[in-house]
């Protein structure tokens, strides 16, 4: 397998991080996951600026343009023969002795990305999931995309013990987002989801689904929401990069809707499938 280090194309099993890596020791460093469909990859300009304002965020020097760095992920793509997959890409603020201040001088950041092939889950998408509730126990920049993750990590784990796909979280009876995908219900026709500030990933899907809404007509509502609406909500959906829109049709022991995905959620789907669809062909 052959991923991208810094400026080189090496085989996996030669790229070697250094143990004061600050990404490793510290998880100061940003990343993306982005979604690659028939070859083509989705939504690259979006995913490469929420990059860099993840990257300006937390003052961290790109050591290349944005230009170069698409230029790289898509050869990137090229050269690993990747059909239906995605992209994986991190920046650290690089190798310096440990001291957790920035370094001074500041040294290089350091960029690793590779592919992976991941099938669509078609599976959740048609049927739905379970998920769980967790309080949000993360910090109060939830809007940077970083490696930092051991709520998320927890909050996941959570979702897995109890036979669960996700765990949705929440602030003090506030509905936030999942562990690794945003949320969104329908009430009456109506969307709702969390607005994109500090407390919550604007996600590039979430992004792209309210775009959806908007040409079809369907009304969003970037407010919040309680827990108590979530359960009593006529359909409740997530959306990341991988998962793309995936029903939720029971949260803990509640029932959401009939059971089962809901007719706005499955509309908003064949919408996003015919997308997909279309990018094969360009
Ligand atoms: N929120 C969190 C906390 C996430 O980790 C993710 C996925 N990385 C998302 C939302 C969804 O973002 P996107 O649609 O850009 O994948």
């Amino acid at each position: 397998d052959i991923i991208l280090l810094n400026e080189s194309y090496v085989p996996r099993q030669e790229a070697k991080i250094d143990i004061e890596d600050r990404g490793y020791q510290f998880g100061d460093g940003i990343y993306e996951v982005i979604r690659v469909y028939g070859g083509r990859v989705f939504l690259l300009s979006e995913h490469l600026q929420r990059l860099k304002r993840s990257a300006d965020e937390i003052q961290l020097a790109l050591p290349l343009s944005l230009d170069e760095l698409k230029q790289r992920l898509l050869e990137l793509t090229d050269r690993t023969k990747l059909d239906e997959g995605i992209i994986y890409v991190q920046l650290t603020r690089g190798v310096a002795p440990r001291y957790h201040g920035f370094p001074d001088p500041a040294v290089k950041a350091q960029l690793v990305a590779y592919t992976k092939p991941m099938d669509r889950p078609l599976t959740q998408q048609q049927q739905g999931v379970k998920a769980v509730l967790v309080n949000d126990i993360r910090w109060l920049r939830c809007d940077i995309k970083t490696v930092n993750l051991l709520p998320n990590v927890l909050a996941k784990q959570k979702a897995t013990e109890n036979g669960a796909f996700e765990a949705i979280q929440h602030r003090n009876g506030t509905v936030t987002e999942g562990s690794s995908s945003n949320v969104f219900m329908v009430k009456k026709g109506v969307l709702h989801t969390h607005p994109p500030n500090n407390l919550i990933l604007n996600g590039i899907t979430r992004q792209y689904v309210i775009q959806l809404c908007s040409e079809l007509n369907l009304r969003v509502h970037e407010q919040t929401f309680s827990v108590n609406d979530l359960l009593q909500a006529d359909e409740v959906f997530i959306t990341s990069t991988t998962s793309e829109i995936i029903p939720v049709i029971q949260i803990d022991k509640d029932t959401i809707g009939e059971g089962r995905p809901g007719p706005i959620t499955q509309q908003l789907q064949q919408a996003f499938d015919q997308r997909i669809a279309e990018l094969k062909t360009k």
